[in-house]
C-alpha cells in the first residue's frame, strides 16, 4: 500500500506526469483557478486512493489479528493503550468542544473570502466548503491561501517564502538554520552520520517515500531524515518539525531501548513545531533577516495571528476525526461498504468541508492521504497541537518572556532549553502525566494555552461574523460540475520553488 501511494501520478497529457511531490503540492497550494485545482484533486484522490481500495480491508483484519493476538480488542484499541488513560476518547472529545467555537469563527470568515474569489455558484455560505480550495490536498491547513485572507494587506509580508528564494536559501541551509535554534536552547547539534546519512532532497532517477520522516537506528549514533525539501516557509517548519523528532532521539539515546520513545507520541509530534512557534513570530524572522525591520502593531500582530489560525486551527478537526474514523474501521463499526460515506460524514461533521465532484464507495479518499496506507496513528497530532501550545506558555515564561503569548521568542533562552531537555531525556520512562507534571506543572492536557494565544485573533473575527452564519446548517450541500470540464484543462507549466535537484519504527510529518 505504501509503494501504491508513494508511487501514484496524475497524467494531464500522456506525456506529462505530475507526483504529489512536488508538483500536485504546489498546485494546490497556489493554484486559483477552481478547474485547475478540481482537477489535481480528483486527480490525486483518484490515482492513489482507488487501487487501495482493494487491499485496505484485508490489511485491517490481519492487524486486528495481530493485535488480539496481544490481548486488545482491536487495533483502535491497541493504538489507544498508548496514551495511559482510561477515558482518553472522552477527554479529547470535551477539549473538542472547547476549541469548536474558534474553528467555526475561522471557517466562517474563509468561507466568506472564498466567496468573494469563487462566487455564489460554488460557495455556500450556508454550506459546507468545497475540499479542494483551501491550499492543501487535504484541506488540513489552508496556510497556502493566507494570500486571499489577509486582514491587513499593506503591512509586511510574513510569508517569507519570496524572501527566502530570493536570499538563496537551499534545503541544507533550511536544516542548518533549525539545528541553530536548538544550540541556542542549549540542546544538541546535528551529528555527523546525520548529514551524511540523511536525504534531504529528492532524488533523481529512483522513487521514493516523499513523506518527511525521521528515524532512530536505534545504535545511538545514527539518526536521519528523509525530505523532499522545497524552498518554502511551511517546508522551513517541517525541517524544525523533522529535527525536533531527531532531537528527541538524541537526548533519549543512553536510556534503555524500551524508553526511547516519547513520553506519548503526541509529545514526539510537538518538539519542533514548539520550536516553529518562536521561529515564525515576525520578531524572530527579523532576527535570522527574513524579514524587514517589523515595528509591532495591531495589524501586523492580526495578520501574523490570522496566518497562525489557517495553520493550527484549521489542522484540528482534520487532526481528530482521522482516528475517529479509523477507530471505527478497526472495530467494524465501519465496514468496507461504508468506508468512503463514513468518510465524508466525520469531513463534513467536524472540518465544514465537502467533495467537489460526486464521490462514490468505488472511491476510497482515506487512502489519499499518506498515514491511511503508511498506517501511521494519527491522533498524536491533534494531541501535539494542543500540547504544544502548553509547552509553549510554560517555555516563555521560563525565558521571561513579558507580553501576548504569539509574541513570545525563546531563541537563545537557556532556561526555556532546559526544561525541553528534562522532557527529552525522560523518554517514556515515566508515564505522560508524570512527564507532563515535572515539566510544566499539570498533568492534563488541556486547550488553555491555546486559547489563550488566539485570543486576539477570535475576538477580531467574531467582528467579522457578525453577520454570517456560523457552520454549515446545508449539511449536504455539494457544489455543481463546472462547465467545460474536465476537456478544457491546460496542464500547462507549474512553477515551483524547487531547489535543483542535485544533492545529497520511525515518526513522520502530519
Ligand atoms: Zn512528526
Amino acid at each position: 500500500m505504501d509503494n501504491i501511494y508513494s508511487t501514484s501520478k496524475v497524467h494531464p497529457q500522456p506525456n506529462i506526469s505530475w507526483s504529489l511531490e512536488p508538483e500536485l503540492t504546489e498546485i494546490m497550494a497556489s493554484s486559483r483557478s477552481y478547474k485547475t485545482l478540481l482537477y489535481a484533486w480528483e486527480g490525486w484522490h483518484n490515482a492513489s486512493g482507488v487501487p487501495l481500495k482493494n487491499y485496505y480491508p484485508s490489511f485491517v483484519e490481519l492487524s486486528n489479528k495481530a493485535s488480539r493476538a496481544d490481548g486488545f480488542q482491536d487495533t483502535g484499541d491497541d493504538w489507544r493503550s498508548w496514551y495511559e488513560t482510561e477515558t482518553f476518547r472522552q477527554d479529547l472529545e470535551e477539549i473538542y468542544k472547547t476549541i469548536e467555537p474558534l474553528y467555526l469563527n475561522l471557517h466562517a470568515f474563509v468561507r466568506r473570502q472564498l466567496y468573494n474569489q469563487y462566487g455564489p455558484k460554488y460557495i455556500n455560505l450556508k454550506g459546507p466548503i468545497p475540499a479542494h480550495l483551501l491550499g492543501n490536498m487535504w484541506a488540513q491547513t489552508w496556510n497556502n491561501i493566507y494570500d486571499m485572507m489577509i486582514p491587513f494587506p499593506d503591512k509586511p509580508n510574513i510569508d517569507v517564502t519570496d524572501e527566502m528564494v530570493r536570499q538563496g536559501y537551499n534545503a541544507t541551509h533550511m536544516f542548518r538554520v533549525a539545528e541553530e535554534f536548538f544550540t541556542s536552547l542549549g540542546l544538541e547539534r546535528m551529528p555527523e552520520e546525520f548529514w551524511e546519512g540523511s536525504m534531504l532532497v529528492k532524488p533523481q532517477g529512483r522513487e521514493v517515500v516523499c513523506h518527511a520522516s525521521a528515524w532512530d537506528f536505534y545504535n545511538r549514533k545514527d539518526f536521519r531524515i528523509k525530505q523532499c525539501t522545497t524552498v518554502t516557509m511551511e517546508q522551513l517548519f517541517t525541517v524544525h518539525h523533522e529535527m525536533g523528532h531527531i532531537q528527541y532521539y538524541l537526548q533519549y539515546k543512553d536510556k534503555p531501548v524500551g524508553f526511547r520513545r516519547g513520553a506519548n507520541p503526541g509529545f514526539h509530534e510537538a518538539i519542533g513545531d514548539v520550536l516553529s512557534l518562536s521561529v515564525s513570530t515576525p520578531k524572530h524572522l527579523e532576527t535570522i533577516n527574513l524579514l524587514e525591520s517589523v515595528t509591532s502593531d495591531i495589524e501586523t500582530d492580526t495578520n501574523y495571528l490570522l496566518k497562525m489560525a489557517l495553520e493550527k486551527i484549521a489542522f484540528l478537526p482534520f487532526g481528530y476525526l482521522i482516528d475517529l474514523w479509523r477507530w471505527d474501521v478497526f472495530s467494524g463499526k465501519t465496514p468496507p461498504e461504508r468506508y468512503n460515506a463514513d468518510w465524508w460524514y466525520l469531513r463534513t461533521k467536524y472540518q465544514g468541508i465537502c467533495p467537489p465532484t460526486r464521490r462514490t464507495e468505488e472511491h476510497f479518499d482515506a487512502g489519499a492521504k499518506y498515514h491511511i496506507p503508511g498506517n501511521t496513528p494519527y491522533i498524536r497530532y491533534f494531541v501535539s497541537f494542543i500540547l504544544q501550545f502548553q509547552f509553549h506558555e510554560k517555555l516563555c515564561e521560563a525565558a521571561r518572556h513579558t507580553g501576548p503569548l504569539h509574541t513570545c521568542d525563546i531563541y537563545r533562552s537557556a532556561e526555556a532549553g532546559a526544561i525541553l531537555k528534562k522532557v527529552l531525556q525522560a523518554g517514556s520512562s515515566e508515564s505522560w502525566p508524570v512527564v507532563l507534571q515535572d515539566a510544566i506543572g499539570t498533568d492534563k492536557l488541556n486547550a488553555s494555552s491555546l486559547m489563550k494565544y488566539f485570543e486576539p485573533i477570535i475576538d477580531w473575527l467574531k467582528k467579522q461574523n457578525v453577520n454570517e452564519t456560523l457552520g454549515w446548517p446545508d449539511f449536504n450541500w455539494v457544489p455543481p460540475m463546472p462547465e467545460g470540464y474536465p476537456e478544457d484543462i491546460e496542464p500547462g507549466d507549474v512553477s515551483t520553488h524547487l531547489e535543483v535537484w542535485t544533492a545529497g519504527p520511525s515518526v513522520r510529518h502530519h
